[in-house]
């Protein structure tokens, strides 16, 4: 709808240009009865597109934390002292500290907790379909300079000064998420960015997801493109993985992670190994490939269990890494009674939690499961250990792993401590953007 509004301003520029020429080509001639009724009507006319086209107003209360100031895009609805009338929500509106001065552009939803967030501090630049033609532009920049080309995040949200959308390249595919209902109305302007800046193979639409609910979006997905056969094969670090870009997970690959399944390259050496959470096996095959004498990959969803055993023969491993579907914490639960041992234990389970209330269930959790990891390894051996929860801050990570050695009764050295891979850029004081944990440590 704001596509369609936006577009429809324009036009009323454009009348209003033609309103004032003919003002000007009028002057110093009479002007009869009937052209003095017409002239003053296009005069309303004119003064109804101006008003129409001032962009409304939302007043945030004079006492509000420094964070937005500070550059957080996110405006919670009790931070607002007043929002102009009319204010549909989806617009894109200007925003208004307490003294008066310019905060940002950006979309409002009244229905959501998260009223506002800013897509611009810059007064002057326009939101209208070519801001996301240069924004996405910007996007793909940053991406060829840092080294992610092939498959990237091409967009990760807030990161990106782009809240809530998501657009992951893989390869010629892309798939995007739009989980906001101010920048779903954006989303013809994105295809068009992508259409324009790479002419790509697909574009398919993963807006399966709850947290749209919460902004009055309904689930879905779909073709943004042409139809075309949603299980592609990409190349990482030498090696190829299916994709299923359809009912995949997520948008169907983890790509924060692709760094990360390089820094195992030499601990796997010889080893045996054990995967919990594989998901499609990334991690486990990675192992197989570096040289891992055995290794088990374990995961609950039969689907990833199946596409990840199609993994291991696109990569001729399959004599090397076999997987099960099984609930990780019964098995890790078992295998530690019976004494089972091995030499690298990896786990990279889901989010926890995303609720502040519920962080000590997520504690417990990851306490649980590495604790049990480490209690598997033979002394000397690798524990792998990832939290995606991004309420868990990386120094609370790394205190969890702290309290499971202890209860372990195993020391820990620290071998490696890294986040997501840089096509999901970090800022700091936006907590969302840091969120991926990656801890090597080495268990005596
Ligand atoms: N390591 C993977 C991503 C894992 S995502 C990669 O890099 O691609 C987390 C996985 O945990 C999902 O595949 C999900 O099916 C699985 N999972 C969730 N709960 C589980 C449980 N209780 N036991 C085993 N697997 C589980």
């Amino acid at each position: 709808m704001t596509f369609k509004k936006v577009k429809d301003t324009r036009h009323k520029e454009q009348v209003a240009e033609k309103v004032k020429g003919k003002g000007q080509g009028d002057q110093g001639t009479r002007i009869n009865a009937q052209d003095s009724v017409h002239a003053c009507l296009i005069s309303l006319l004119f003064l109804l597109v101006i008003y129409l086209a001032d962009m409304k107003r939302v007043y945030l209360k004079k006492k509000i934390a420094n964070r937005i100031a500070n550059g957080h895009p996110w405006i919670f609805a009790n931070e607002v002292q007043k929002v102009d009338d009319g204010v549909n929500a989806g617009d894109i509106i200007e925003v208004y500290f307490g003294n008066g001065k310019f905060a940002g552009k950006g979309y409002i939803n009244p229905k959501s907790q998260i009223i506002v967030r800013l897509l611009t501090r810059n007064k002057e630049i326009e939101i209208n379909e070519q801001f996301f033609i240069d924004r996405i532009a910007e996007c793909w920049k940053y991406r060829k300079k840092t080294g992610y080309i092939e498959n990237c995040r091409l967009v990760f949200g807030e990161a990106d000064e782009m809240p809530q959308l998501i657009i992951d390249k893989f390869n010629d595919y892309f798939v995007i998420q739009t989980l906001a209902l101010g920048i779903d109305l954006w989303k013809p302007a994105c295809v068009k960015a992508i259409n324009q800046i790479f002419k790509p193979k697909g574009i398919y639409e993963r807006n399966d997801v709850p947290v749209r609910e919460l902004e009055g979006l309904s689930q879905q997905k779909g073709f943004l493109s042409e139809p075309f056969d949603t299980r592609i094969i990409i190349n990482e670090n030498g090696l190829k993985f299916n994709v299923d870009l359809e009912n995949g997970q997520k948008t169907g690959y983890f790509l924060d992670q692709q760094d990360n399944r390089r820094a195992i390259q030499n601990i796997v050496k010889d080893a045996d190994v054990i995967g919990a959470f594989t998901y499609t096996g990334t991690f486990e095959i990675h192992a197989a490939h570096y040289g891992a004498r055995s290794v088990l990959g374990i995961d609950i969803s039969e689907n990833a269990i199946e596409q990840a055993n199609q993994n291991a023969k696109l990569n001729g491993l399959q004599n090397i890494v076999r997987f099960e579907t099984a609930n990780a914490f019964d098995v890790l639960k078992q295998w530690s009674r019976d004494r089972r041992q091995c030499d690298v234990v990896m786990l990279d389970p889901p989010a926890f939690t995303k609720s502040r209330e519920t962080i000590q269930k997520a504690i417990t959790g990851y306490k649980e499961i590495n604790l049990r990891g480490m209690k598997l390894l033979r002394p000397g051996g690798f524990l792998v250990t990832s939290s995606c929860t991004s309420l868990v801050s990386p120094e609370l990570f790394l205190q969890i792993i702290d309290m499971a050695a202890k209860d372990a009764r195993r020391k820990i050295r620290q071998v490696v401590f890294q986040t997501q891979s840089s096509d999901h850029p970090i800022i700091r004081g936006i907590e969302n953007t840091q969120y991926l944990k990656f801890l090597i440590v080495e268990v005596q």
